[in-house]
């Protein structure tokens, strides 16, 4: 972490932004390939709600990434920035087979997550090769609200309900060329993984027609020093394993699929902000950041962890501080945590904002979404920039208008 760089970023663009530094996506992509080297047919999807923004995108397009997209609009994203139809993944939940339509119109890939939906697909595209999400009832991720796998799950097709897809298979209704599981994000647990690779493996048995296996994302990364991450290597031993046995049985040759999303952008990213006051009582010492959960909502909605760096005086003497945002509403960033004395006007920077930083801000309290920019190589690029008051208002009708 460049202290004197981001602190200029500070200086030239005014705060609160949200800085990338392009060179950290390398290295993190380079960590994937370096952990799964004993793989030898897989594809990386970058899982483009993690950051959206076009630049971002059509870098990840330049490492020779496809991306995998939550919704019609990220689809067509993708298309936009160049993408190769082939290169994009649609993995929707829950979505009317309209946007399904659209989405086979585009000829890109599609991950179906329900037999009401399969059926729907079915109808209009009788026998035609389709990938489908499996819940592999397996309670992985950090927390309740990013574990999607577990049986009670919205997201994928039951496991009672394989048999009936099987069933439409045989019928000639679809063909199952794809089988897709994701089972959260920030799984520490290797076991968790595991249980997955093991049932989707053991699923893809039966599906004569199978050609890849998509094992979704959720590779955790550390969050502080010393923290829990993903083993890559162990878990690219698992996948190997079923691979091998998979390949051999079947005499397939099995592509397999990844969909990093925060693995490749968390650590890239910061949220750099200013310090408004520093407010005390007998109670607390609040450093009130010119930011809150508008920009960076994952402490209030996980209590996700984010190291906080004070960039103006990075190495004084620590106190404990209870950093928070300017919401009229409860925006803790980071509660008693130590970082090096904080005056009123320093530059402050919450790390790990790569990923659900932007691309889950809102305008909340009418409050302006931050700029954004990288930095690549030497340089900063603006990529977005700082929302103006009347952007605030476009798209809304004023009916009392005279
Ligand atoms: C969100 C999501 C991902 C990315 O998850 P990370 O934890 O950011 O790696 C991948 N695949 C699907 C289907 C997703 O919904």
């Amino acid at each position: 972490m460049n202290i004197e760089k981001l602190k200029k970023t500070a200086q030239n663009f005014g705060t609160p932004l949200y800085v990338y530094d392009l060179s950290i996506i390398d290295k993190q992509l380079d960590k994937i390939k370096q952990g799964f080297n004993t793989l030898n047919n897989y594809q990386l999807f970058f899982a483009a709600k993690a950051l959206s923004n076009i630049s971002i995108l059509k870098y990840m397009n330049n490492l020779g990434l496809g991306l995998d997209a939550a919704s019609i609009e990220e689809v067509k994203t993708g298309i936009k920035c160049g993408f190769d139809k082939n290169k994009i993944l649609f993995t929707p939940n829950g979505i009317d087979l309209s946007e399904i339509k659209e989405a086979m119109s585009f000829g890109v890939k599609i991950n179906l997550d329900s037999m009401e939906s399969l059926q729907d697909f079915s109808d209009s595209y009788p026998n035609q090769s389709i990938s489908i999400r499996i819940n592999p009832d397996v309670l992985a991720g950090a927390n309740e609200n990013v574990s999607v796998g577990h049986v009670k799950s919205k997201f994928g097709i039951p496991e009672e309900q394989i048999y009936d897809v099987l069933k439409m298979e045989e019928e000639g209704k679809i063909k199952v060329t794809g089988l897709h599981i994701h089972t959260g994000s920030d799984i520490i647990e290797n076991n968790h993984f595991e249980v997955g690779i093991r049932k989707i493996f053991f699923h893809a048995y039966r599906f004569k027609n199978i050609e890849t296996i998509d094992l979704g994302g959720g590779i955790k990364i550390p969050y502080f020093e010393g923290d829990t991450e993903t083993n890559l290597k162990k878990y690219a031993e698992v996948i190997n394993e079923e691979v091998l046995r998979f390949n051999l049985k079947t005499k397939k040759n099995i592509r397999l699929i990844f969909e990093p999303g925060k693995f490749l952008v968390s650590d890239s990213g910061y949220l750099i902000t200013k310090v408004n006051y520093v407010k005390k009582s007998s109670h607390y010492t609040l450093v009130q950041l010119n930011s809150g959960f508008n920009h960076l909502i994952r402490p209030t909605l996980y209590k996700s962890y984010h190291e906080i760096i004070n960039l103006s005086n990075p190495d004084d003497e620590k106190f404990e501080y209870s950093v928070v945002g300017y919401m009229c509403e409860k925006d803790t960033f980071a509660e008693s945590r130590m970082i090096s004395r904080i005056s009123k006007d320093d530059i402050i920077c919450i790390k790990n904002s790569g990923a659900y930083g932007f691309s889950m801000a809102s305008n909340y309290n009418s409050r302006l979404k931050p700029t954004e920019v990288c930095i690549i190589g030497n340089k900063f690029k603006i990529i977005r920039e700082r929302e103006k008051f009347e952007d605030l208002f476009r798209g809304q009708i004023d009916i009392f208008k005279d």
